[in-house]
């Protein structure tokens, strides 16, 4: 019963770990498709956020409010992605504070 309480309220670890090590099983790697934080955060920065933010971008300049509202993707993940996107200069930000593609 504390396992399984502990297993509902932790938001942190994988829950697929989580259950495999109740049983014994003990992985490294994060399953990145639970509820976990760690998960989530595997997720979020795997799934094709760069295609899309590229190509929203390419459609017209958003501001990071915007990117937020059409992407719906961990604040960090998206912060980290325009960072890198920036020192590739790829995009750039304008006066308007929104970022811009910078190529084609
Ligand atoms: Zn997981």
């Amino acid at each position: 019963m504390e396992a399984l309480i502990e297993f509902v309220t932790d938001s942190t670890v994988c829950k697929r770990n989580a259950v495999l090590a109740y049983f014994g099983e003990k992985r490294k790697r994060v399953c990145g498709q639970c509820s976990g934080a760690l998960c989530k955060k595997a997720y979020t920065e795997e799934i094709d956020l760069k295609p899309k933010v590229i190509q929203l971008l390419k459609s017209k300049p958003h501001s990071i409010q915007e990117l937020k509202q059409k992407l719906y993707f961990e604040p960090q993940a998206l912060h980290q992605l325009l960072k890198s996107l920036l020192d590739e200069e790829q995009i750039i930000m304008e006066q308007d504070y929104k970022y811009h593609w910078n190529y084609e």
